[in-house]
């Protein structure tokens, strides 16, 4: 079998895990796999880099940051490349740049384009172990891109696809996806199975467990993908097409913490206006998310909007060179929200979700900013101080409670 196994940043933090993951990797190979390997940054790694990038210039450009941050993810296939080599397997580590990963051009968020599987099949050929660095590319100016935060989930999906694995293992430090993140929502429950569809809409929604986009191209490709633990043998969960199990109407909780509102206050009332706002913001990749509007008053209405809390600085200056030609009276903004969801298929059709999500946040005394939905979610924007204790209130509500409705 060819397997790709991807290892995250916990799962290799230190000298004592990479031996452990070294270990798990030999022993798939020793079975007689073809085994591909890719690996995050090393612990906090990234979270550092940025760190360090910010003491030294906070306005540093996306091209500068890729350029560090895709250091970190070098780090871990040297290291464990080094680690197998202690086991006496033949073994080697490639950046993107030496398996042409190619992106898109758009640093820290760019989107993998293609991969030439040439070398690594042949070090395969040659009985190699095969370690990627995540979460890299190569862009059109041969520069070094990032594929955004938890980028590595992609990197392996799209290996996984490219190179038509029988299996894309993602190993972390659960053992598998919950109905809400289990260090958050107290009584979230391991699903053995969730369809690519649920499992996007989780992702999207904040649920980090994986990379939206690797879910996107699982789909796609319909790639054989398992999120399973690197510390334990537990089974894990297979995200696929369709699952056997009964159709739950709600599958799970998702809670976002990286999310700001901005409002606009007093922007005119006439037709066109929400069209320029947005077309400011969409010419700089600024992604909006909730939008409300509110019933206009005399001449006057206001428009609130959800961006990532990264964007947040950006999108207030874009707001402020724009401020004559989108005609507004004052911006006021919030960096302190944030989004909980519900995701369920079927939910557009059942009219009882919205009033039980409400109960669940009235009944915690929690106050609702915004609200959002669409046929598979329900999305509520709260204070960022609320927001766990809406999770767990909206998960008892749904899946602790095991009634549904
Ligand atoms: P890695 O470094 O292995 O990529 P991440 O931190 O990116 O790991 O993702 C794993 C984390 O995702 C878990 O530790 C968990 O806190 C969080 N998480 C959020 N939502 C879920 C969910 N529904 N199921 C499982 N884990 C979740
Ligand atoms: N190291 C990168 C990050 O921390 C990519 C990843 O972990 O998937 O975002
Ligand atoms: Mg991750």
């Amino acid at each position: 079998m060819l397997i790709v196994k991807k290892f995250g940043g916990s799962s290799v933090a230190n000298a004592e895990r990479i031996k452990h993951v070294a270990q798990t990797i030999v022993n798939s190979y020793n079975e007689g796999n073809r085994v591909v390997v890719v690996l995050s940054a090393q612990g906090d790694t990234t979270d550092e880099l940025i760190e360090k990038a910010n003491e030294i210039n906070p306005n540093a450009s996306k091209r500068e940051m890729d350029m560090l941050l895709a250091t970190g993810e070098q780090q871990s296939v040297a290291l464990m490349a080094m680690a197998i080599q202690a086991l006496d397997v033949p073994v080697i580590s490639l950046n993107a740049f030496q398996c042409k990963i190619s992106s898109t051009s758009n640093y820290s968020n760019a989107r993998i384009k293609d991969i030439a599987t040439e070398r690594i099949l042949n070090e395969l050929d040659n009985k190699k172990i095969v370690i990627i660095t995540g979460f890299q590319g190569v862009n059109r100016s041969l520069d070094v891109t990032t594929l955004g935060r938890g980028g590595s989930d992609t990197s392996a999906v799209a290996l996984a696809a490219k190179l038509e694995a029988d299996i894309c293992e993602i190993y972390t430090d659960v053992d598998g996806v919950y109905t809400g993140d289990p260090r958050v929502i107290k009584g979230a429950k391991k699903l053995n199975e969730i369809t690519y569809d649920e499992m996007l809409e989780l992702a999207s929604l904040g649920a980090k467990v994986l990379h939206n986009r690797s879910v996107e191209l699982a789909k796609k490709y319909n790639v054989n993908l398992v999120v399973r633990s690197s510390m334990t043998d537990a089974e894990g969960t297979i995200v696929k097409e369709e699952t056997k199990v009964e159709k739950m109407l709600v599958n799970g909780v998702a809670v976002d913490k990286d999310v700001a509102r901005i409002s606009l206050v007093g922007v005119k009332n006439e037709p066109g206006v929400a069209f320029k706002l947005f077309s400011v913001l969409s010419k700089e990749k600024i992604s909006v998310d909730i939008i409300i509007q509110s019933i206009g008053r005399d001449d006057k209405k206001d428009i609130s909007f959800t961006t990532t809390r990264e964007d947040l600085a950006q999108t207030l200056s874009l707001l402020d060179q724009n401020k004559e030609r989108l005609g507004f009276d004052s911006v006021s903004y919030n960096d302190r929200v944030a989004k909980v969801s519900v995701v369920g298929a079927g939910m557009a059709t059942n009219p009882g979700v919205a009033a039980k999500m409400f109960e669940a946040t009235f009944d915690a005394g929690i106050n609702v900013n915004m609200i959002s939905t669409s046929e598979i979610k329900i999305s509520i924007l709260v204070d960022e101080k609320d927001a766990d204790r809406a999770g767990n209130a909206i998960h008892d509500k749904f899946i602790g409670s095991g009634v549904e409705i």
